[in-house]
C-alpha cells in the first residue's frame, strides 16, 4: 500500500532560496560536487486520510502529551532536496555506507525475520528492501520527500507490495496502527548531527518501538583532532600571492574569509591529524532524548605528537549496529571512554575493540578508514598556529542546532595554544 499522509501544515509549498541552497543540499558537499535542487513539489491536501486509520486509544493520548514538531517552511525545503535523485545515486553507490547497512541488516537476521520494520527516512526504499530480503513480516517506508513516489514503484517493480508499505509523509505525522520491532535508519548528517535527523528516529522509538525492540544503527559517536593541511593552505590562500606574476596579496583577506569561514566537507588522511582523536558526543539511540541533542558542548585537550602548523579541526563520526541488549554495556565503555577521551590509552582500547571483527559492526568516517561520501567535516583557522611536538591545544566547542533552522549547526570553537586564546564561530548550513 502507498499513502500520501503528507506533512501536517503543506510542506509542498515551493520555497524560494530555501533552506539549501544550491551548492549544498544536506549532502552535498561546500566544495567540489554540487548537487542541483530543481522540481517544485506537488501541492497536498494535508487533510488526506492517513494510512492506517486511526491509532490506538494509548497512542493517541500518547500523542497528544508529545505533539511533534510542527513541519516549517525549512523543512519543506529540505525534503524538497531529497526528492532529486543524485542525492540518492550519492548514497548508494557509497558502498562502504550501504554495504555496512546490508551486513548489519544480515547480521541481525534473527531479529529482523517474520518481524514489523519500519524505515525511517527510506528515501528509494532501498534498506526496506535489504530488511523484506531478510524475512520482515512487514517493513513500513517512511519518507516525506517526493522520492518516496518512485521509492513505491521499485517496491511495486520488485513484488513486495505484500511486505514493504511506503508511507510518504513525515514520520512525525504518519500513522502506524501497530507497534514495531525494529527500527532502521539511516540518519546521519555531515559532522553526524547536521540535518538534525536522528530526532525523527527518536519520535519514531518513541511513538513505535517495542520494548527490547532493535534500533539499527544502536549507537554513533563525533569526534575531532587537530589537523595540518599546508597544501590545502597554500592552494586556497597563498596561490593569491603570485598569480601570473602579479602581486594580489591584497586578496588575502577575502581568500581566508571565502575558504574558511564556513566548515568544509573535504577527504583528508591520516597523515594530517597530528593527535588521537577526542570524543565530542556519543549518542545512544535506545536512550538519546530531543533535548540533548538541541546542544552539545564538550572541553578538550590536545598534546601534538609532531611539530606542525595546526590549520584547524577535523571532525569524523562513526556508527555501530548492536543489538539492543549489547547496548547498555557499549553505553557503559563509551561513558567511560568520553570522560577520559584525552586518556590515550582508552582512545587505544576503543580501538582495539572495534578493530575485532566478532564484535559491533562499524560504519566509520574516519580519515584512516576506506573513503564515504560523508568525507570529513574540516574548520579551518583563518591562519594557521606553529605547534612544537607536545603543544598543548586545548578549549571547546559547542554545536548548537540553529534557532532560524534546527536543520542548520552553530560551531562554537574556542581554542588556545602557546598562551594566545581564539574563537571561532561559523555555521554549517
Ligand atoms: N534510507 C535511504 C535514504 C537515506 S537519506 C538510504 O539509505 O539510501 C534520508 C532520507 O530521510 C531522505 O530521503 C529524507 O527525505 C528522509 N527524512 C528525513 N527526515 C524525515 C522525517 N522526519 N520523516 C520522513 N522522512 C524523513
Amino acid at each position: 500500500m502507498f499513502s500520501d499522509s503528507g506533512c501536517s501544515n503543506g510542506y509542498y509549498h515551493h520555497q524560494e532560496g530555501g533552506a539549501f541552497p544550491e551548492h549544498n543540499s544536506p549532502r552535498s558537499p561546500h566544495r567540489g560536487r554540487g548537487r542541483r535542487r530543481g522540481r517544485r513539489g506537488r501541492s497536498h491536501d494535508p487533510s488526506d486520510a492517513p494510512a492506517f486509520g486511526a491509532s490506538r486509544v494509548a497512542d493517541a493520548e500518547r500523542r497528544e502529551e508529545q505533539k511533534p514538531p510542527p513541519c516549517t517552511d525549512f523543512d519543506m525545503a529540505y525534503f524538497h532536496s531529497y526528492a532529486h535523485l543524485g542525492i540518492h545515486e550519492e548514497m548508494i553507490k557509497d558502498r562502504v555506507r550501504t554495504d555496512t547497512y546490508r551486513a548489519a541488516i544480515m547480521r541481525h537476521q534473527s531479529s529482523i525475520a517474520g518481524k514489523v520494520v519500519v524505515d525511517v527516512g527510506c528515501g528509494t526504499g532501498i534498506l526496506s528492501i535489504f530488511c523484506a530480503q531478510a524475512g520482515a513480516k512487514r517493513v513500513y517506508a517512511v519518507d516525506a520527500s517526493d522520492i518516496a513516489v518512485q521509492a513505491n514503484e521499485v517496491v511495486k517493480a520488485n513484488n513486495l507490495s505484500d511486505t514493504v508499505i511506503v508511507l510518504h509523509g513525515r514520520v512525525e505525522d504518519v500513522e502506524i496502527d501497530e507497534e514495531v520491532d525494529v527500527i532502521i535508519s539511516e540518519w546521519m548528517g555531515y559532522m553526524l548531527l547536521y540535518e538534525s535527523m536522528l530526532g525523527s528516529v527518536i519520535t519514531a522509538r518513541d511513538r513505535w518501538l517495542k520494548p527490547g525492540g532493535l534500533i539499527l544503527p544502536s549507537n554513533a559517536t563525533l569526534y575531532m583532532a587537530p589537523v595540518t593541511h599546508s597544501d590545502r593552505y597554500s592552494d586556497s590562500i597563498d596561490f593569491w600571492r603570485n598569480v601570473y606574476g602579479i602581486d594580489m596579496s591584497a586578496m588575502l583577506p577575502l581568500a581566508k574569509q571565502c575558504a574558511f569561514e564556513e566548515p568544509c566537507i573535504e577527504t583528508i588522511s591520516g597523515e594530517n591529524v597530528l593527535t588521537w582523536p577526542h570524543v565530542v558526543k556519543h549518542v545512544d539511540c535506545y536512550t538519546v532524548t530531543l533535548g540533548e541533542l538541541e546542544s552539545v558542548t564538550t572541553r578538550y585537550k590536545f598534546k601534538s605528537m609532531m611539530r606542525a602548523p595546526l590549520h584547524g579541526f577535523a571532525f569524523w563520526f562513526d556508527v555501530e549496529f548492536n543489538g539492543p541488549a549489547i547496548s547498555p554495556a557499549n553505553n557503559h565503555v563509551s561513558s567511560s571512554f568520553i570522560e577520559s577521551s584525552n586518556n590515550q590509552s582508552a582512545d587505544v582500547s576503543q580501538r582495539k575493540k572495534r578493530a575485532n571483527p566478532s564484535e559491533a559492526l562499524v560504519l566509520s568516517t574516519a580519515p584512516e578508514d576506506p573513503p564515504t561520501h560523508w568525507q570529513q567535516t574540516m574548520v579551518f583557522f583563518y591562519d594557521p598556529i606553529d605547534l612544537e611536538q607536545d603543544q598543548l591545544i586545548d578549549g571547546s566547542l559547542t554545536l548548537t542546532q540553529s534557532r532560524e533552522n534546527r536543520r542548520f549547526m552553530n560551531i562554537h570553537l574556542e581554542y588556545t595554544s602557546g598562551g594566545r586564546s581564539f574563537v571561532k564561530e561559523s555555521v554549517m548550513r
